[in-house]
């Protein structure tokens, strides 16, 4: 133990849990890697106003959780709090959207910080992997993405997880829903905050979680009912096209999500099996994003889905992901000259891509086989120096238990061989 402990609100990832971590980011990066998504890695911190423009004043993210600070410099800079704002202002920044090939598909995974109150399920430090596909309105793209979503946690073995979707509607019909909304809310037993906020964002009033609030809720105007006909027209498409791919998906005419700069299409992720926290992610079209921040109109669509709470999904349904052993080979000598002899098999096997490892810190038999077992090898390689003197090292299979001798310069071949 040391002085020091993990700040509040975070956790180490440690060997062997965290093998399960990264086997959750390759399972979500795998479809998309398979669709033309190219990998995209931004700044962990960037400009205050970015967030304060691209995800919205008035959101929980931006009032409450943001990490903000000022460099010596005197720059306004915030730890990154979602991944969308910095994607879509590297790719204005980078001109991608010149390059004539729209829309410009991107995938990213890394670290996002938020100050939230700390519990299962909801952490300070958080990992992400995001899709977003810039500057196309197509209702394929939209579904594209949720069915790719769906492939990464089925291919996870994931079954307790359901796609809620919505229509947020654009800027022909929203407005007037708002309008309609906000009459609405200012009739409720309310208090000051959310009353400001009805003012500000009614639609993210919908989103409170108090069940005080969401009891007032209940004859709340739904956006469904106010849709112009192109939103309609592109919101079946995309239910369409769901359908026909067979991604199960259930209607939700209040999910608004914590963001701002959703347009039309709206989904979440959410697993039965987390309690509170059960959105495992999330994401929707943000056609006046890149205004927003300065750019052109690109409408665009993409989705976060979090690393968390999906491992956490995985302990819910009792899914242990099967990780092969990282170690294949595990050499132990015994004495001077067989650790020599036997740390230049190790590397030429390494060189061969064998994964191997080794007895360090001069153990005995017993101390340095236990090591062995441990490592998951499924062979050892064991030597004395009665071994060398013969010209062999013992092989010994880890599963069997059986042991025979073999050649010091056949040993590289015999594994190689075995370990196909
Ligand atoms: P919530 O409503 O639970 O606060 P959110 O709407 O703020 O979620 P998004 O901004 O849409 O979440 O982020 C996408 C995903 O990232 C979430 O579905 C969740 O899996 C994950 N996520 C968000 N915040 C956290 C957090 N503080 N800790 C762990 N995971 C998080
Ligand atoms: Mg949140």
């Amino acid at each position: 133990m040391s002085t020091f402990k993990a700040p509040k609100g975070t956790y180490d990832l440690l060997p062997p849990d965290s093998a399960t971590f990264l086997a959750v980011r390759e399972a979500i990066a795998r479809p998309l890697r398979n669709s033309g998504y190219g990998y995209i890695e931004t700044p962990g911190f960037e400009s205050v106003d970015l967030f304060a423009r691209g995800v919205g004043e008035s959101t929980d993210i931006v009032t409450k959780e943001m990490y903000a600070f000022e460099t010596k410099g005197g720059d306004r800079l915030a730890l990154r709090p979602e991944g969308t704002a910095s994607v879509l202002r590297a790719a204005l920044e980078a001109n991608l959207h010149k390059a004539g090939n729209l829309p410009v598909k991107l995938w990213y995974s890394g670290s996002y910080y938020r100050y939230e109150r700390p519990q299962k399920g909801r952490y300070r430090h958080f990992s992400q992997v995001g899709a977003e596909a810039i500057g196309a309105e197509d209702p394929a793209l939209d579904a594209e993405l949720i069915i790719l979503a769906d492939q990464a946690y089925r291919s996870l073995g994931l079954r307790g997880f359901r796609v809620l979707l919505n229509s947020l509607g654009d800027k022909e019909c929203r407005p007037v829903y708002r309008a309609a909304l906000q009459d609405f809310l200012r009739g409720l037993d309310l208090d000051e905050e959310t009353l400001r906020r009805a003012e500000i964002n009614p639609l993210r009033v919908l989103d409170d979680k108090r069940p005080d609030v969401q009891k007032q809720l209940t004859d709340a105007p739904i956006l469904r009912d106010y849709l112009c006909d192109a939103c309609k027209a592109y919101h079946e498409e995309v239910r369409e096209l769901l359908r026909a791919a067979g991604v199960a998906f259930e209607d939700d005419p209040r999910l608004v999500r914590g963001l701002d700069y959703y347009t039309r299409t709206t989904f979440e992720f959410v697993h039965d099996g987390l309690g509170s926290q059960s959105a495992v992610g999330g994401g929707g079209r943000y056609d006046g994003l890149s205004e927003m921040i300065g750019g052109p109109a690109l409408p665009s669509v993409g989705w976060a889905l979090g690393v968390d709470r999906t491992v956490l999904a995985l302990e819910a349904e009792g899914i242990e992901l099967p990780l092969p052993s990282v170690t294949s080979v595990y050499a132990v000598p015994l004495g001077e000259e067989a650790r020599r002899v036997l740390f230049a098999k190790v590397t030429e096997l390494r060189r061969l891509g064998i994964a191997t490892d080794f007895a360090y810190g001069g153990k005995g038999l017993k101390g340095a086989m236990k090591n062995a077992n441990r490592s998951g090898a499924r062979y050892a390689i064991v030597a004395g120096e009665r071994d060398l003197a013969e010209g062999v090292v013992q092989l010994k299979d880890m599963e069997s238990g059986e042991q025979a001798p073999v050649g010091l310069n056949e040993i590289v071949a015999e594994l190689e061989t075995r370990l196909g």
